[in-house]
């Protein structure tokens, strides 16, 4: 149905506008029934649906919820790297709001994962910008094909939960675009999400809510963003000034008293009645898609969603460690499961994404409908999942199963207390109950395969003694026949780490300033976060970002470039064939990184640009053709105030992870922007040697500056000629004895400032 919002506009008071600037209650909008604006609902998100009934509701997962399939959460679907699998998971969630009378759902969430404590990672892809673009924007294709709006939230730069209402996070610019700002640029350029969340925290000095900077000049200018921007729940500090700085709907409902101070401004004129008619034309534009994209009667299937769940979570889960081909496990012999863990799966994440799943899957009761009968199942409890402390009895009962089976599958994790939203982890440890565990099961079983379910990385100090570990993540209602189907090989992991686990807390690049003092944290680390930190210093991680095995083997053959040779605006193709060595269907995530390995600014070893996930029948190979635009190469020049590319040459690095590269070429880049350069009396030697003009007149004076220069030997001539590189024009006039005078310079800067000028 066509409307014109316009005359909406026309037809609406003062008071009637600014009463649509915040919600009805805690999930629902206003409406305004004499012009036919009608209510909608949005409800969190991103994993499943957490619609609750009635009016009233929270933010924190605390009341009851109508059943709906719980997906794996972000960590977990990240971990995938399959864009396609992400959108059926969106398309799922869409259909499941289309029954349930929802119109937009509170996801994705795409913050990056700076520090492993933040107690939300379970609910963030990545550590890596790219990666997060790519698993959003597939999240919001597949949501938003359903007729369901999306929030691509938090932003920005929401990277912990300690004091995450009051917090300053303060990054540099070229930090902020290049890491924490450019999964939501993908996000929002490829797939527009009708709604995103601002965050709780300031960003430099200012709250992200009433940001102009980041809401108005990056998001909507830049980027081309046409839906509204809602608040986080709560997130509000000054109402008009985050109207005005482009926060169109604050949520939760509070009885209206933002709505007053809009109309008193308006009043006023602190707040032009133009700004308040913009917010509320962006808002009634996405309104009116969402009714007009609602499906009468809609209803799902939750059987055929719960199957869904299961597949995707056996393609979320990453097997980290497998010694000696301990897995997949033979269905037969003695199985000592062992670990509360395996009875009462951790599935979901605290917090606001805390759904009531349609169904739950015991891994236990998986596994034993899986093996078969010359199997013997047996299970232990070895320690109680509400406590830290060790449980004597229980300990030795797990020993003693574990001592009579031939292999023991010792499912550890970290509890709900351990992670969730509104606060952080201290430390990275597994309760001690699950560690001792491990260690005591060690000494008398060789044959050990660790499932580990956890939203963030943890330390494995006993993973000498272990052969195998599944890393299951918190994989959904269906993560249990998941696990199951992966331990016995009915499926064939091929999950990918999309963070780095480090040895030890303390390797974190975050670690000395993470989560900040008192108000504030400084991202001392800049661009430098996960694989880009561990990779430029040599810190050795435990697993590398992107790694994760498969029950089958893999080979990279023939890379290819279609150009050698581009300009900035050029693309090209890069190719490579990947052939399934074993004897097993699998897949495979073909990882393509860029480095520069000539450039003026710092820049990480090498960056993901590109990856593909490819599924090959046993001897099977495939070719996979990657095109690459200027982006792949470029970094955020700040005083251009945009995508800059460095001519020089590029790798272009193909592998399996960030540390098992396998394939290389070169392309050679060309840039065809001119990065202009002021030259003054305080711009050094190398300064102007670095610029083609100033080369050439510093090469014509050269025999008068060599004239000033006593040359003994090639040596000494090479350490004055590194000294001279140092030294500012200035200085050059003061020590040249009157060979280079003032007028000399002024000539050279007049030359140097004038060619840059045209
Ligand atoms: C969370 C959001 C969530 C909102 C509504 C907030 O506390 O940060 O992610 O969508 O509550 O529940």
């Amino acid at each position: 149905m066509s409307r014109n919002i316009k005359q909406l506009l026309a037809q609406m008071t003062l008071e009637e506008k600014a009463s649509l600037c915040s919600g009805l209650n805690f999930w629902r909008t206003k409406p305004i029934e004499r012009l036919g604006i009608p209510s909608i609902m949005m409800t969190d998100g991103p994993h499943g649906l957490r619609k609750q009934q009635g009016g009233s509701g929270d933010h924190l997962g605390i009341g009851d919820s109508v059943p709906s399939t719980c997906f794996p959460s972000g960590a977990g679907l990240a971990a995938s790297w399959d864009r396609d699998l992400i959108e059926k998971v969106g398309i799922a969630l869409g259909e499941e709001c289309q029954a349930e009378d929802v119109a937009i759902i509170l996801g994705p969430a795409l913050n990056i994962k700076r520090s492993p404590l933040c107690g939300r990672n379970f609910e963030y892809f990545s550590e890596d910008p790219y990666l997060s673009a790519e698993m959003a924007a597939s999240h919001i294709r597949g949501v938003q094909s359903q007729g369901i709006g999306t929030s691509a939230k938090h932003y920005a730069v929401n990277n912990q939960e300690h004091r995450r209402m009051t917090v300053d996070a303060v990054v540099d610019e070229r930090t902020l675009r290049e890491i924490y700002l450019a999964g939501f640029e993908g996000a929002v350029k490829q797939s527009q999400p009708w709604t995103v969340m601002s965050a709780y925290n300031k960003v430099n000095g200012e709250y992200a809510s009433e940001h102009p900077y980041l809401l108005n000049d990056i998001l909507r200018e830049e980027w081309g963003f046409e839906g509204f921007v809602v608040s986080d729940w709560g997130a509000v500090n000054e109402r008009v000034a985050s109207l005005a700085a482009g926060l169109e709907l604050e949520m939760p409902g509070n009885g209206g008293f933002g709505d007053n101070k809009i109309v008193e401004a308006v009043k006023k004129g602190q707040l032009s009645e133009e700004q308040l008619d913009l917010a509320v034309e962006r808002y009634l534009t996405v309104i009116f898609k969402a009714v007009d994209s609602k499906k009468e009667n809609a209803s799902f299937n939750p059987a055929d969603h719960h199957r869904l769940a299961r597949t995707v979570a056996a393609e979320c889960m990453v097997l980290l460690k497998n010694e000696e081909g301990i897995l997949p496990l033979r269905k037969q012999g003695g199985i000592a499961v062992i670990g509360e863990l395996a009875k009462k799966p951790r599935y979901q994440g605290g917090g606001s994404s805390h759904i009531v799943p349609t169904k739950l899957d015991i891994p236990y009761d998986e596994m034993a409908a899986i093996a078969s009968d010359k199997a013997e199942i047996n299970y232990s409890q070895g320690y109680e999942l509400a406590k830290d402390e060790l449980d004597d009895k229980l300990l030795e009962e797990a020993v003693r199963a574990a001592k009579n089976a031939d292999v023991a599958v010792v499912f550890a994790g970290l509890p709900d207390r351990y992670e969730s939203e509104g606060y952080d982890r201290e430390h990275m440890r597994l309760p001690d109950n699950h560690n001792r565990l491990i260690e005591a099961v060690a000494e008398v079983q060789p044959n050990i395969v660790v499932v580990l379910s956890n939203g963030s990385p943890v330390e494995l100090p006993w993973i000498g003694k272990v052969k195998g570990i599944l890393e299951g993540y918190l994989g959904g209602q269906a993560s249990g026949g998941a696990i199951a189907d992966l331990l016995f090989g009915e499926a064939n992991p091929s999950g990918k780490l999309a963070e780095t686990f480090p040895i030890e807390l303390r390797h974190n690049p975050s670690h000395l300033n993470f989560p900040g003092e008192g108000d504030q944290v400084e991202y001392r680390e800049g661009l430098f976060v996960g694989y880009r930190h561990y990779e430029a210093r040599g810190v050795k991680p435990l697993f590398a970002f992107g790694h994760g095995l498969s029950y089958t083997t893999f080979e990279y053959t023939d890379i290819t470039v279609n150009k050698n040779s581009i300009v900035d605006n050029e693309t090209v193709r890069v190719s490579v064939t990947v052939k399934n060595t074993g004897d097993q269907t699998g897949k495979e995530i073909v990882q393509l990184y860029v480095r520069d390995s000539q450039s003026s600014v710092t820049r990480p070893e090498k960056e993901l640009k590109e990856f593909q996930k490819l599924k090959l029948e046993p001897r099977e190979e495939k070719m996979v053709t990657f095109e690459l635009d200027k982006r792949a190469f470029a970094y955020y020049n700040v005083s251009l105030r945009d995508w800059h590319v460095e001519t020089g040459e590029f790798e272009i690095l193909v592998g399996s992870s960030s540390t098992q590269i396998a394939l290389k070429a070169i392309v050679h880049v060309t840039s065809t922007v001119s990065v202009k350069k002021k030259f003054t009396r305080n711009s050094t030697m190398g300064d102007l040697m670095s610029d083609p003009v100033g080369a050439q007149i510093m090469h014509a004076m050269r025999p008068n500056a060599g004239n000033q220069l006593p040359s003994t030997d090639d040596e000494h001539q090479a350490m004055m000629n590194a000294v001279m590189m140092g030294m500012p024009l200035r200085a050059m006039v003061a020590f040249s004895q009157g060979a280079f005078t003032e007028d000399t310079m002024d000539g050279i800067l007049q030359q140097l400032n004038g060619s840059n000028d045209s």
